[in-house]
C-alpha cells in the first residue's frame, strides 16, 4: 500500500501531516508540493484556492470530499483545515481516535494552562473535550497526571537539573533512534569521551557555582550509561561529586537500562557514586519479543538484574516498558505487566512505540507491510492505565512524541513520592537544564519564561573532535545564566 500527502496552496503542511498520522501512522507518506502528481493508491490531498479549503481523500478505494470557505482570520485557518481533514478521516476510517485532534507532545500543559486560568477540573475538561474531541478516558488520565504535577513542580529560576550523556549501548534495538553507539563499534571512544565528558562536567560546575545555583536533580542517560566499563563510569560520577555541589540534590539518577550491561560492579560504582534511582528497563518481558527487536537479553536476565539491584540496597528502581513492539500480543504484554508488578519496582513508565525514521523498524519492509494493529496497542495502553493505579502507581508525567503509534501517549506511573522530578521538568520546560555529553542540550528558561536551548553536537566523534568549540557554545550559556541573577 502507497500513501500520498498532496499540499496545495496552504502552509500547514506539518499540522496536516500530523493529523493524518493519527489515523495513518506506522507508514511513509510521499509528500508532493503544488502541481507534482502522485500516483499512490491512497491519497490525502488539501488545498486552498480562491479562499476556499478543499480536502479530498482516497483510501483503500473509498472517496471524501469536502469544501468550505476559509476564516478570515488566518489564525483560525490551520484549526480550521485540520478539523475538516480529521472529520475525513473519521468518517472514512471509523475510527475515534483517543486524543482526539489534539497532536501537540504536552496534553498535560493544555490542562495545567486551563487550571492556571481559574478554571475548575470539570470546567478545563469540558473545554478540552469540545475544542479536541479527546475521550474521557484520556482527560481523566491528562487531568490526574496534571493534578500530580501541581503540587510538585518547583518555580525557582535557580533551581536546576543536570543532565549527562552516555551515549553507548550493547547493540542497538529496532526502534531506536537515539544517537547511540554500540560499545563494540565504539570501544576506542569511550576512555577519551570519558575524559571530556569529565571535562565538560568540570566546566559546567564553574558555571553553576558563578551563577550561585541549586542543582536539584542529576539524570545519566544515553544511551545506556551502565553499557561502558564500570571505572569509566566512576570516573563520570566521581567528577560529578567533585565539581557539583550535592547539597541540594533531590534526586540522582542512573538509567542501568538494559539487563546485559547490569553487573554487581556497576551497580556498586552507582550506589558509591551516591545516585539513588536506577532504570531497569524491560521494554517486554517475553523472550520472543526482546528477541524480535534485537535487544540481545532474556526476561530471566532482566529479573535477575533487578533482584541483584534490590540485595544491593537500591529502593527507588523504575522500569520502562513499550506498549506496540513488534510480534507483542496483548497477553504477551498484559503478562509482561504482571511481572513487572509482581516485582514491585517503585515507577513504571509505559512507552507507545514510536516510528522515528532514524530506528531500523520504519525502514523495514516487512513490518511497514504487516502494520501494527493500533487498536491493539490502545488496548495495551488502557490496560496500564485501568490496572496500575489499583496497585497504587499513579500517573505523574505523560507526554507525546511524533509518529507514535495511534498518536497514543508515553505515561510515567509512579508510587506516591516516588515521582521522578527531573522527568516532570524536562517535559515542562519551567526550570533550567544544563547538559553535558554528546547531543545532550541545555535548556536555559528566563524570569519571563523564554527558552534559550543550546545544543552540543550529534555524534561521538564529533564530541570529541569539537570540543573546544563546543567548549565556546558555554559562553551563550553563561551569557543566558546571567540573565537569571
Ligand atoms: S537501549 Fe535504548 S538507547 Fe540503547 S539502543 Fe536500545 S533503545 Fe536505543
Amino acid at each position: 500500500m502507497s500513501y500520498a500527502l498532496i499540499f496545495r496552496g496552504h502552509d500547514f503542511e506539518y499540522e496536516v501531516q500530523a493529523i493524518a498520522k493519527i489515523f495513518i501512522s506506522g507508514v511513509r507518506f510521499e509528500l508532493c508540493h503544488g502541481g507534482e502528481v502522485s500516483h499512490a493508491e491512497n491519497q490525502i490531498l488539501t488545498e486552498y484556492e480562491n479562499s476556499v479549503f478543499h480536502v479530498k481523500i482516497i483510501l483503500q478505494g473509498k472517496i471524501y470530499q469536502k469544501s468550505s470557505p476559509a476564516s478570515e482570520k488566518k489564525s483560525e485557518q490551520e484549526f480550521q483545515l485540520c478539523e475538516m481533514l480529521y472529520q475525513g478521516l473519521q468518517e472514512l476510517t471509523g475510527y475515534q481516535p483517543p486524543w482526539g485532534m489534539l497532536t501537540g507532545i504536552r496534553p498535560v500543559r493544555k490542562v495545567l494552562d486551563e487550571l492556571e486560568q481559574g478554571k475548575t477540573p470539570e470546567q478545563a475538561c469540558k473545554e478540552l473535550k469540545q475544542k479536541y474531541q479527546i475521550s474521557d478516558r484520556k482527560l481523566q488520565l491528562a487531568l490526574g497526571t496534571a493534578l500530580v504535577q501541581k503540587n510538585i513542580l518547583p518555580h525557582h529560576l535557580k533551581e536546576i537539573g543536570l543532565y549527562v550523556a552516555i551515549p553507548f549501548c550493547p547493540t542497538r534495538c529496532s526502534y531506536c533512534s537515539f544517537v547511540s553507539h554500540s560499545v563494540e563499534s565504539a570501544k576506542n571512544l569511550i576512555p577519551e569521551y570519558v575524559e571530556k565528558l569529565c571535562e565538560e562536567i568540570r566546566i559546567l560546575g564553574n558555571l553553576i557555582r558563578k551563577y550561585a545555583l541549586s542543582v536539584q536533580s542529576i539524570y545519566f542517560g544515553g544511551g545506556t550509561p551502565t553499557a561502558i566499563p564500570a571505572e569509566q563510569l566512576k570516573k563520570i560520577m566521581q567528577a560529578v561529586q567533585e565539581y557539583i555541589d550535592m547539597s541540594h540534590v533531590r534526586e540522582y539518577t542512573v538509567e542501568a537500562g538494559r539487563a546485559d550491561t547490569i553487573t554487581k560492579e556497576n551497580l556498586q560504582v552507582i550506589l558509591d557514586g551516591k545516585a539513588d534511582r536506577i532504570s531497569v528497563n524491560p521494554q517486554t518481558l517475553q523472550d520472543s519479543v526482546l528477541k524480535e527487536i534485537g535487544r540481545c537479553h532474556t526476561a530471566q536476565q532482566v529479573m535477575k538484574a533487578f533482584s541483584l539491584a534490590r540485595e544491593m540496597g537500591f529502593t527507588n528502581i523504575n522500569m520502562d516498558l513499550i506498549a506496540g513492539l513488534p510480534t507483542d500480543t496483548i497477553e504477551g504484554f498484559s503478562d509482561t505487566l504482571q511481572k513487572v508488578l509482581f516485582l514491585n519496582p517503585e515507577s513504571i513508565t509505559v512507552h507507545t512505540l514510536t516510528m522515528k525514521r532514524a530506528g531500523k523498524l520504519y525502514h523495514d519492509e516487512q513490518y511497514q507491510q504487516q502494520k501494527t494493529d493500533i487498536s491493539l496497542v490502545e488496548r495495551m495502553t488502557e490496560l496500564s492505565a485501568s490496572l496500575l493505579p489499583k496497585y497504587h502507581y499513579q500517573p505523574y508525567y505523560l507526554y507525546r512524541q511524533k509518529n507514535t503509534l495511534g498518536n497514543l501517549e508515553n505515561v510515567g506511573y509512579a508510587k506516591s513520592g516516588k515521582e521522578n522530578l527531573y522527568n516532570m521538568l524536562i517535559m515542562d520546560d519551567r526550570q533550567t537544564i544544563l547538559g553535558a555529553g554528546c547531543a545532550a542540550s541545555s535548556k536555559i528558561i528566563t524570569p519571563e519564561g523564554n527558552l534559550t536551548r543550546v545544543v552540543n553536537y550529534k555524534f561521538p566523534y564529533e564530541y570529541l573532535h569539537r570540543f573546544d568549540e563546543l567548549m565556546q557554545k558555554k559562553n551563550q550559556i553563561a551569557a543566558e545564566l546571567e540573565k537569571l541573577t
